[in-house]
């Protein structure tokens, strides 16, 4: 079968969904690769690496099965074949019309954005990949815009303090964010529900800062809504570190709920001119009070609160890579004879959870999976 690699329409969209070394995989796998000229310009991958690593350029749009980052808009669907396979992100739970699309144009679709959050499927995880690298980029936009050193020094003229950056929300973009502002000479706290983190946190150079308020514990690795009592006392918390710190970098999540908001107006007025905050929860409401979704903006006491909701596309040939990696083991999973065909094994937990249309038929959402 012959994959295709199209090129990303979303405005500022600058990923693409596989590399060069992701088309020698297919090729291992069987397949004949098409990519879509000037696909990767955006990522740092010309045509010519992509030749060279043994696809040819033409229209990948008429490919048996179809590589995107991005869902494919009205226009795109309309240009997939019949019966062919699509896979991208395409958050199924909040885009039931773009199933029926997907579904009316008789296609296959899989969602990498419906990986179960299983060990196994690690490999193939997505949205763990990007946020590992939105984490690394928050870290890097906030340095970009602190006009000071994140590691403390010792020089002729005169002692600098490390910078103090605290991190809410210690999941895989947190750890990432903990991981590189240490990395960076930054003292660094954390703080995150889910006590189990604790660890982690420590394992990456950071402190971690416990709300003591019990909380329900998680079943599924995923935090719960979080308590009033637990909000009152991680609302102190979140005051007494804005007065201290000089960076704070949110990521907390709850899944199927509107971002917790954690920091207030007022905690974000009791920070320090030049101090710089970047909420990751941007696109999802926010974590914090007046973050603006895709911009930067300057507080009236001087403090820089970034919205940014393309982090990872920041990092273009990181993500693509990654995301290329991803998506070739999932290929790779959905290719047991090596043979250049894709087959799809409902029994599979896996492939039965990205499917989300087979053959024209909506399949999501999947029966439940136990996570471990
Ligand atoms: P997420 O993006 O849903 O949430 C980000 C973080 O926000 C989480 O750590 C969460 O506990 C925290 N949070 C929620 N409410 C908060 C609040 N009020 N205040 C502060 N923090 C709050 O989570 P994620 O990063 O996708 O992953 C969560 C966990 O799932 C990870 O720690 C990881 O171990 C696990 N995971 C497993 C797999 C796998 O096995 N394939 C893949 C990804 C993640």
């Amino acid at each position: 079968q012959l994959i295709g690699v199209v090129a990303e329409s979303a405005p500022g969209e600058t990923r693409v969904a596989a590399v060069p070394s992701t088309v020698r995989q297919f090729l291992g796998l069987g397949y004949e690769v098409v990519v879509e000229s000037g696909a990767g310009a955006a990522s740092g991958f010309g045509d010519r690496e992509y030749t060279d690593a043994g696809a040819r350029i033409g229209d990948a749009w008429d490919a048996d099965v179809v590589l995107k980052v991005n869902a494919p808009s009205d226009a795109e669907t309309a240009r997939l074949r019949a019966g062919a396979t699509v896979i991208a992100l395409l958050t199924p739970a909040q885009r039931p019309e773009l199933l029926r699309a997907l579904a009316d144009a008789s296609v296959t679709a899989l969602a990498l954005d419906a990986v179960p959050r299983i060990s196994r499927a690690q490999s193939m995880d997505v949205l763990s990949s990007m946020a590992n690298i939105a984490g690394y980029r928050a870290v890097i936009e906030a340095a970009h815009v602190f006009g000071r050193f994140f590691t403390g020094q010792v020089t002729a003229a005169g002692k600098v303090p490390p910078a103090k950056v605290l991190v809410a929300g210690a999941g895989v973009a947190g750890l990432a964010a903990i991981g590189a502002a240490s990395s960076l000479g930054a003292v660094v706290r954390a703080t995150d529900p889910r006590p189990e983190v604790a660890d982690q946190v420590k394992s990456l150079g950071g402190e971690y800062l416990a709300v003591d308020v019990a909380q329900e514990a998680s079943t599924d690795g995923y935090a719960k809504a979080t308590s009033a009592d637990y909000d009152r006392a991680a609302a102190r918390l979140y005051r007494e570190q804005a007065e201290d710190v000089d960076i704070v970098i949110t990521t907390a999540l709850v899944p199927g709920r509107p971002a917790p908001r954690l920091l207030t107006a007022e905690d974000v007025a009791a920070m320090r001119p030049g101090s710089v905050i970047v909420d990751m929860a941007a696109a999802t409401g926010g974590n914090v009070e007046g973050t603006v979704p895709g911009r930067a903006v300057v507080t009236d006491n001087g403090v820089t609160l970034i919205g940014y909701t393309d982090l990872a596309s920041r990092l273009p040939a990181q993500a693509s890579q990654l995301f290329g990696r991803n998506t070739a083991n999932l290929v790779a999973l959905l290719t047991p004879g090596k043979d250049g065909r894709l087959t799809l094994d409902f029994d599979d937990v896996v492939q039965r959870g990205v499917t989300v249309v087979r053959d024209g038929e909506i399949t999501w959402p999947p029966p439940p999976v136990t996570v471990s």
